[in-house]
C-alpha cells in the first residue's frame, strides 16, 4: 500500500517510547468475578484475578442488571433502530433518564452512547451557547473533556489541577463575560478529590456556570450514589452533572444533568447527540436497574470503601509506592515506562494477576503506574495475594520500596501481608 511506511512509523515510534498499548485478552465470568479467563497467544486458557476494572462495584456482574437486560432484549430486541430524533425514543432511556435526574436532584438528565460522547457534546455546546464564553479547565482534565474544549469556538484558560486560587485569578482577569468552569470531581489517574463545594464558591462569587465529570464517582459515593458532589452536600450549587453508566453502574453510556433548559438546549444542539444512533434499550434498562440499586445499596459503597482502605494499608505496609488519596483508586508508583510494562506482564505471567500499566500520555512521563483498583468482591485472600506477588515483583526488577507510613503501625505480622483486619463482605 502506498501509505503504508507512514502508519508503521507512527506504530514504531510508540514502540520506542515504550507506550505501544498490548491488550490482554480476558473473558470475564459473572460467578466468579474478579477472577476471569485470560486467553494466551498460545491459545491455551487461565484464571487470573483482575485488579484494574472500573466496574468498581462489580454491577456488571449483578443478576439485577443482567436480568433488566435480557428480559428488555427478549421483549423489544437488541438495538435502539436509530437515532432519538428519526427513530422515536425508547422507553427504557426516558425511564432511565428520569431515574438519573432525580439521582443528582436535578430538572432532566440526557443520556449519551459514552461518557466520553457526553463530554465532547455537552461541553462543546454549553460553551458554544454562551457568548463570548471563556472556559476555564482543570489541568488534569480527562481527555473527553478536552475535546468538548476545543470542539467548542470558546477561548479557553487551563488552571493549574485543584488550584483554587489560580482559578480565582483567571476568575478575576475574565470580568464580567460569560465563564465555564470544567472539571472532575475525582481524578481516576491520581484518585484525588476536587474541592468542589470552593469551586462552587469561587463560581458564585465571580458569576461562572459550572460543568463537573463525576465519572468516577457516580454509584460509589454519596448516600444514593450521586458522586462526590451529593457527599459533600454541592449538588445542588454545580449546573450540570455528567457521568457515565460503565463503571460504577457497570453497563455502557453517559450522560448530563441538569436544568431542563440546560438540558434541551443540549439535546437540540449537540451533533454528536443528534445524529448518533441511542443507546440500545437493553444497555438503557441495565444501567436503570442499577442506579435504583444503588441508591439503596449503601452497603455496597461501604464495602467498597473498606476493600480499598485494606487494600491500600496492605500495600503500604510492604513498602510498596502507594500514591496518598482519599478516594477508592489505588495508584502505585513505578515512574519507569519499562518498568511498569515488566511488572505489569510479571504479575500476569507469575501470580496470574492482572493490572495494566498506566503510561504517557494518560500519565505524565515518569509518572507511570499501576492502577489498583478495588472492588467489593475482593477478599482478604486476594489482598494478601496481591501484596506478596507486587513485593516478589518490585524486588525481582529492583522497583525502589519506600518507608511505610509511620501512622500505619506496621507489626512483624502485617510485614508478613497476612494480618488484615476482617472484613465482611457484603454479599450482592
Ligand atoms: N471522563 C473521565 C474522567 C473518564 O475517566 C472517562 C473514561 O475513563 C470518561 C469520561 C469517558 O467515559 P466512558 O468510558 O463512559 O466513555
Amino acid at each position: 500500500m502506498l501509505y503504508q511506511r507512514y502508519f508503521e512509523a507512527a506504530v514504531s515510534r510508540l514502540k520506542d517510547e515504550r507506550r505501544y498499548r498490548v491488550f490482554v485478552h480476558l473473558e470475564r465470568d459473572v460467578e466468579s468475578f474478579p477472577l476471569a479467563r485470560w486467553h494466551r497467544d498460545d491459545g491455551s486458557v487461565q484464571d487470573v484475578t483482575v485488579w484494574c476494572s472500573n466496574d468498581y462495584l462489580g454491577m456488571g456482574q449483578h443478576p439485577e442488571a443482567i436480568s433488566a437486560m435480557v428480559e428488555t432484549a427478549s421483549r423489544v430486541g437488541a438495538g435502539a433502530g436509530g437515532t432519538r430524533n428519526i427513530s422515536g425514543t425508547s422507553h427504557a432511556i426516558v425511564e432511565l433518564e428520569r431515574e438519573l435526574a432525580d439521582l443528582h436532584g436535578k430538572e432532566a438528565a440526557l443520556v449519551f452512547t459514552s461518557g466520553w460522547i457526553s463530554n465532547l457534546a455537552a461541553i462543546s455546546t454549553i460553551a458554544d451557547l454562551l457568548p463570548n464564553c471563556l472556559i476555564l479547565s482543570d489541568a488534569s482534565n480527562h481527555n473527553s473533556m478536552i475535546e468538548g474544549v476545543k470542539r467548542s469556538r470558546a477561548e479557553r484558560k487551563v488552571f493549574r489541577h485543584n488550584d483554587l486560587a489560580h482559578l480565582e485569578e483567571l476568575l478575576i482577569e475574565a470580568g464580567d463575560r460569560p465563564k465555564l468552569i470544567v472539571f472532575e470531581s475525582l481524578y481516576s489517574m491520581n484518585g484525588k478529590i476536587a474541592p468542589v463545594k470552593e469551586i462552587a464558591d469561587l463560581a458564585e462569587r465571580y458569576g461562572a456556570m459550572t460543568y463537573v465529570d463525576e465519572v468516577h464517582a457516580v454509584g460509589m459515593y454519596g448516600p444514593r450514589g450521586a458522586g462526590i458532589c451529593e457527599r459533600d452536600g454541592v449538588m445542588d450549587r454545580i449546573d450540570v452533572i455528567e457521568g457515565t453508566l460503565a463503571k460504577g453502574f457497570g453497563a455502557t453510556g453517559g450522560y448530563v444533568a441538569g436544568d431542563a433548559l440546560v438540558i434541551d438546549a443540549i439535546r437540540s444542539y449537540a451533533g454528536a447527540f443528534i445524529f448518533s444512533t441511542a443507546l440500545p434499550p437493553p444497555v438503557a434498562a441495565a444501567a436503570c436497574a442499577s442506579v435504583r440499586l444503588l441508591k439503596r445499596r449503601s452497603d455496597l459503597r461501604a464495602a467498597h470503601q473498606r476493600a480499598t482502605h485494606i487494600t491500600k494499608h496492605a500495600l503500604a505496609a510492604g513498602g510498596l509506592p502507594v500514591l496518598e488519596n482519599g478516594s477508592h483508586i489505588v495508584p502505585v508508583m513505578v515512574r519507569d515506562a519499562e518498568l511498569c510494562k515488566a511488572a505489569s506482564d510479571l504479575l500476569l505471567t507469575r501470580h496470574h494477576i492482572y493490572i495494566q500499566p498506566i503510561n504517557y500520555p494518560s500519565v505524565a512521563k515518569g509518572s507511570e503506574r499501576l492502577r489498583v483498583t478495588p472492588t467489593p468482591r475482593h477478599t482478604q485472600e486476594h489482598i494478601a495475594h496481591l501484596v506478596e506477588a507486587m513485593v516478589g515483583v518490585w524486588h525481582t526488577l529492583g522497583i525502589p520500596f519506600v518507608e511505610p507510613p509511620s501512622h500505619l503501625h506496621v507489626d512483624e505480622k502485617s510485614k508478613e501481608h497476612c494480618a488484615y483486619p476482617e472484613i465482611k463482605l457484603a454479599a450482592q
